[in-house]
Parts: structure tokens; C-alpha cells; sequence
């Protein structure tokens, strides 16, 4: 018998992270000490109060039952009350979405919206989820090149009119991955003018939003307007740690967040509520633990472009997120070849920035998630590579 796979899964764009992932493996095989610089996950635990309150949780058999779909009125008003210490102000009823991790929301929320033909902008490179949820409702993919000339910015003037016209959802993500560039004040507003003028559906995703360093990033709801054209993605995975627990947020427009609800209470039954009021206890702890998290992606980011610019790479310090986005050496002709030779010749993995996108070509990533230790030997390696 052989069972054919539906289009839309035939027609996913192809994962090009194969032969690389092939390659690792090989040099596993081979007994090589491979650091993996590939992987955008924390090794680092989760802040123990936070562990502490989820086995508390856990003990309470009201949890064991289905969770309410929507999430715990209490959890929230605790992302209500964590978005006014931004200064931005939520209705916890109507304008505040519990998630099964933001990358639920983002695979869902083309289901609520979306038609068969309609147009998504969608940013190249980016993360992939945003292509992949808007090809199984049918959508039609547009994408906007992230360049390093536009500090990785979309240019919205070059979309063309009937492109926009026909335009139904953007997706956005600043701080961004793979890129780390961080979104000024001025492009928001353009982005909400561009949406009020066609009609368009912002979804933000900021899942780096608390991984930053000097200044504190932009929400997209922080800008005028922005609630009458958008929602914000959020998750506690990239803050606290916490990517294993499956927990993120939409907070923004009512309608929005209601039509989104309308696909998950069809397709999922909520947050394990022991979860849930582990997330509380995150939010509405002292988040000096956030700041030790930072502290040490800081460090590492640190000694990491150093290294890198000691080694003769042009690699600045991002201002957010835990990844660093630079250019190939000249004499590689694409990003594959020289993420090939770097494991080949070092046993360090790098991620391909074509991997994002068409416009990464040419462009690598390395996230600093490794313990610091790795990083540094990473970085020797990479030094000694004659380039
Ligand atoms: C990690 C990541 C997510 C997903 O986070 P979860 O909340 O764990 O689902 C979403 N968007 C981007 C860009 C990410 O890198």
C-alpha cells in the first residue's frame, strides 16, 4: 500500500536543514565532539520557584480535569498586568489569549482568517512556522526581504498595490529570528498605517521580547492604533527558560483574539492548568531571574563577537534575542558550503541563514544557548580556521 501525502503537505517549502542534520549525525558517528551552535533552545533549567510552583500545581486535582480553553481567568489577568507594567493596557476577557506555546497561536491563527487565495506577508528570512500555517489554510504567501542595507526592516513602499490589496495578514517579529534586529518606534507606526490602509491583520510575534540588552524593545501595542489592527505573540519559552512547557500568549485586538479562539477550542482543549499557574507564578514573581538569564546571554554574546571579530568576521552586537546573524567569508559562495566546511573543519554547527529564507543566502546564525564553556571553545575553533 503507499499513501500519498496531501498537497499542502507536499507543497511545504523544502527543509533545508537535511543535509546539515545528515552531516551532524556523520560526525557523531565519527566521534567527533560536536558543539552544536545550531539549536535556538536554552540549556540552562528553569528558575526553580517556577519548577516549585508547577509540582505545587500539579497536586491539586481541580488541574487533572480539561483546563478551561481560553486559559485561567487568573494567568490572564497576570499577562494583563505584565503588559501594564509596559504601560499597555489589556481587558484580560477580551483581549488576552492563553496559548499552547506562541507557536500554536502562529500555526492557528491563518485558520481563523485567512481564505483560500488571499495574500500573506510573510518576512524572508524568517521563522518558518509563519509560511507553513499560511499554506495549510490555503493562503497565499508574499514575502518581504529582511535586508541588512534596511537594518533588516521590511521595506512596505515596494509591495506592490494589488499584492497588498488582496492582503488579508502581515506576520512580524521583532526582536527578530534569525537576524536579532529590533523594530524602532516609527516603523510600528508605518505598519499600522499600511494595515489601516488595506485592511491587513498584524500578528507580532515577540517571543524575544524579554531577551534584550541594553534597552528594553518595543511592544507592538505600545504604538497608537495598534490594538484596532493587531495582536502580539508572547511566551514565557525564551524568557524563563521555559520552552519545553509549552505556554505562550495572544494579547491585542478583540475580534482577533476571539476569531483565533474559535480555531482552538476546535482543535486543542487548553494549557494543563498545573502549567498555567506555574506561567502565573513567572509572571508575577520578582523577575531578577529574567535578568540573570540576560546577564548570561550578555556574557556569552560578548565573548562570542570578540572571537568572531577577532577571527575576521563582520559581526556586531545585537541588541536582543540569543543569536548572531553575520555574513559568510567572501570566498564561500553560500551559506550551506560554509556551514559545511565549519563542521567539517571545527565539529561546531552553524546554522545556514538560506534555512530562514531565499534573502539569508549568504548569511549565518549561531545561537549562544550552549553553555558558555562550549562557547568559548567554539570560538577557538573557529579562530583557527585559516579564512
Ligand atoms: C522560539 C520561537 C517561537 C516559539 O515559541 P514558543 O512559545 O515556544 O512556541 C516563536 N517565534 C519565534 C520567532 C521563535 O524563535
Amino acid at each position: 500500500m503507499s499513501f500519498e501525502l496531501a498537497h499542502r503537505v507536499k507543497n511545504l517549502p523544502p527543509y533545508l536543514f537535511e543535509k546539515l542534520d545528515q552531516a551532524k549525525s556523520k560526525a557523531l558517528a565519527r566521534g567527533v565532539d560536536v558543539i552544536d551552535l545550531g539549536i535556538g533552545d536554552p540549556q540552562d533549567p528553569t528558575p526553580s520557584h517556577i519548577v516549585e510552583a508547577l509540582y505545587e500545581a500539579s497536586k491539586k486535582s481541580l488541574n487533572h480535569r480539561y483546563p478551561t480553553y481560553v486559559g485561567l481567568l487568573s494567568l490572564r489577568t497576570a499577562i494583563a498586568d505584565f503588559y501594564r507594567k509596559k504601560g499597555i493596557v489589556l481587558d484580560p476577557q477580551r483581549e488576552v489569549l492563553a496559548l499552547i506555546g506562541s507557536k500554536e497561536g502562529i500555526a492557528h491563527i491563518p485558520f481563523a482568517f485567512v481564505n483560500p487565495g488571499d495574500v500573506v506577508l510573510v518576512p524572508d528570512p524568517g521563522y518558518p512556522v509563519f509560511s507553513s500555517s499560511t499554506l495549510f489554510a490555503g493562503g497565499e504567501i508574499y514575502k518581504m526581504p529582511l535586508l541588512e542595507e534596511n537594518r533588516y526592516l521590511p521595506d512596505l513602499s515596494i509591495i506592490p498595490q494589488a499584492i497588498a490589496q488582496r492582503c488579508k495578514m502581515m506576520f512580524l517579529n521583532y526582536p527578530n529570528n534569525p537576524t536579532a534586529a529590533v523594530a524602532p518606534f516609527e516603523f510600528y507606526e508605518h505598519v499600522i498605517q499600511f494595515a489601516k490602509k488595506y485592511n491587513i491583520i498584524v500578528c507580532h510575534d515577540a517571543a524575544y521580547a524579554d531577551v534584550y540588552f541594553e534597552k528594553r524593545p518595543f511592544s507592538f501595542l505600545e504604538i497608537e492604533g495598534a490594538k484596532e489592527v493587531g495582536i502580539e505573540f508572547g511566551s514565557l519559552s525564551k524568557t524563563y527558560n521555559m520552552t519545553g512547557w509549552r505556554i505562550g500568549w495572544a494579547v491585542g485586538n478583540a475580534d482577533i483574539i476571539f476569531g483565533l479562539s474559535k480555531i482552538k477550542t476546535n482543535t486543542d482543549s487548553g494549557v494543563f492548568q498545573a502549567v498555567q499557574e506555574a506561567a502565573i507564578c513567572a509572571l508575577n514573581s520578582d523577575q531578577k531571574c529574567v535578568d540573570d538569564i540576560r546577564k548570561v546571554y550578555q556574557t556569552k554574546r560578548d565573548v562570542a563577537v570578540l572571537a568572531l571579530k577577532k577571527a575576521g568576521f563582520s559581526v556586531s552586537s545585537q541588541e536582543a534575542t540569543f543569536y548572531l546573524w553575520f555574513r559568510i567569508p567572501k570566498m564561500f559562495n553560500s551559506s550551506e558550503s560554509f556551514a559545511s566546511y565549519v563542521l567539517e573543519k571545527t565539529g561546531v554547527v552553524i546554522t545556514p541563514g538560506n534555512g530562514f529564507g531565499e534573502a539569508g543566502e549568504g548569511y549565518v546564525r549561531i545561537s549562544l544557548t550552549a553553555p558558555l564553556a562550549r562557547i568559548e571553545e567554539a570560538m577557538r575553533r573557529l579562530s583557527s580556521l585559516c579564512l
